[in-house]
């Protein structure tokens, strides 16, 4: 098994040629500081708004090859936060969130064909099942709130019509999220830069912003840029820039690719593209690929400390042993079919679990996708592309745009406590997994983030 930081879509993609570090002093009517999906997106809509400015897009390594092209390729609207943005916003502003990120998937769609970019855009619905008896049911709150809503996005679904579509021994029932789509990642973020490239955006790699100013501008170690705005769009990196620190946390998510296995896809009735989530706190996901073969994620990677992002956010084998373990649960056709790829990296945990955009002066930030940043970064682009030109509509009033403060506990609060947790839930899981009640004690830890109002990924 070939255990790397990039993973297999990124070698199936091909390689890029990296274009040149930015030296020296430069200008631009906007700068966007990061290029996987949000920055690459925004750029854009940026072209889209204005097709003469000026747009300048720099990453500290090569556009593309952070999450964005790593991920498990799940494109979803965000209706599975339906509950929560009702809690949080109302009614109105939750529909208007969902319908936007609807909007988003379509859009991304759409994208590729009218650019010629082949990244195996495919919509099929998306399962969420339960996999233990403790989890029958966690869809309730999100099929009550799109039913509250007027939408039938979400239908309740029993065991077998769950395992008609995937026959895991595992599945006891789950819900149907209509609306979803699945892409290569790597072929979704490459495609992306080759086009903007094409179309004249300047982009400069292996360049990593240090510093940015409140009048726009940003430094490099070797250069800086005067633009008219800044968009700050790193991921997890965020937690870096000052006035950043507390808005998210990070924790990780990897992933382990089997080899090609056709004949299990089709022994499993897995054959319609659906996208797979299981109803845990750290959750498993799981997808075919077009050359037939399983990708299978777990989002129970260790949590990062501060903004020092450390190598086990992108490789952690106890982790993967774990995922690998986990993979022949789900599917025991798998024993003896080679696991080829792992890889993972970190995600930006927001405390919301919605992704936050907004607006400090002339930087406007988007941040939090919580594990779902493939669908919402297209609508995430949009919002920061009018933020950026100054131009409001219905985008830029979403609920997700500046909403309400909310901060994680400052670090080492944040690592330690965050840490504490996650050993938690991965004990509860394990337990719930074994049809044990877990013990008093992890229950009482496994509940802090939602007593505490904080939302850990899923
Ligand atoms: C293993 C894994 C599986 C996932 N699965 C899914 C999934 O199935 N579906 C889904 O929706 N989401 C998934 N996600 C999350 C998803 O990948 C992210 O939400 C999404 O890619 C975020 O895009 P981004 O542009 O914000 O960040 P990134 O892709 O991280 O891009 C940020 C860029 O900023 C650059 N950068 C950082 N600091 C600086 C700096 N100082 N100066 C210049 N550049 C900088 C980085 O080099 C990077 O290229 C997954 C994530 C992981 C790790």
């Amino acid at each position: 098994m070939l255990h790397t930081r990039h993973g297999w879509w990124l070698e199936e993609a091909g390689e890029v040629v990296p274009e040149r570090p930015l030296e020296g002093d430069t200008s631009a009517d906007v700068v966007v500081v990061g290029g996987g999906y949000l920055g690459l997106w925004t750029a854009w809509h940026l072209r889209e708004l204005e097709p003469s400015l000026d747009v300048l897009l720099l990453d500290a390594e090569l556009c593309g090859h952070g999450p964005s092209g790593r991920n498990g390729g799940f494109c979803e609207t965000l209706w599975g936060d339906a509950h929560r943005l009702r809690e949080q916003a109302g009614d109105a502003a939750a529909l208007a969130v969902c319908r936007a990120s609807e909007e988003a998937v379509r859009g991304i769609g759409a994208w590729c064909e009218a650019n010629g970019v082949d990244a195996w855009f495919r919509e099929a619905p998306m399962l969420q099942v339960a996999t233990a008896e403790s989890q029958i049911g966690a869809w309730e709150e999100t099929v009550r709130a799109a039913a509250a809503l007027d939408a039938a996005e979400i239908a309740e679904a029993g065991a077998d019509e769950i395992r008609a579509r995937c026959d895991s021994p595992l599945f006891l029932g789950g819900a149907v999220y209509r609306l979803n789509a699945t892409v290569q990642p790597a072929r979704l973020s490459l495609g992306l830069r080759h086009v903007l490239l094409e179309r004249g955006v300047r982009i400069h790699e292996r360049t990593q912003v240090t510093e940015l100013h409140p009048d726009g501008g940003i430094e490099t170690r070797a250069g800086r840029v005067r633009a008219g705005a800044t968009v700050l769009a790193v991921n997890s990196a965020a937690v870096g820039f000052p006035g950043y620190g507390r808005s998210l946390a990070v924790a990780s998510s990897h992933i382990v690719l089997t080899e090609p296995v056709p004949d299990v896809i089709e022994e499993l009735g897995w054959t319609g593209g659906e996208a797979i989530v299981d109803s845990r706190t750290l959750v498993h996901y799981m997808r075919t690929t077009r050359d037939g073969r399983i990708v299978f994620g777990w989002g129970g990677g260790r949590m990062g400390s501060g903004a020092r992002l450390s190598t086990r956010l992108e490789r952690d084998a106890d982790v993967v042993a774990r995922a690998r373990g986990s993979l022949t649960r789900f599917f025991p056709q798998l024993e003896g079919r080679e696991v080829t790829h792992a890889w993972g990296g970190p995600i930006d945990v927001s405390p919301t679990h919605t992704p936050i955009f907004g607006s400090r002066g002339r930087t406007h930030h988007g941040f939090g996708f919580t594990g779902n940043g493939v669908g919402p970064s297209y609508l995430g682009g949009q919002i920061l592309a009018r933020l950026a030109l100054d131009r409001r509509d219905e985008l830029t009033a979403l609920a997700i745009v500046d909403p309400p403060r909310k901060l994680f506990p400052p670090e080492p609060f944040r690592y330690l406590g965050g840490s504490l947790i996650r050993r938690a839930l991965v004990a509860k899981d394990a337990a719930e997994d074994a049809g044990r009640r877990p013990g008093p004690a992890t229950r009482l830890v496994a509940s802090l983030p939602r007593r505490l109002g904080l939302r850990l990924p899923r």
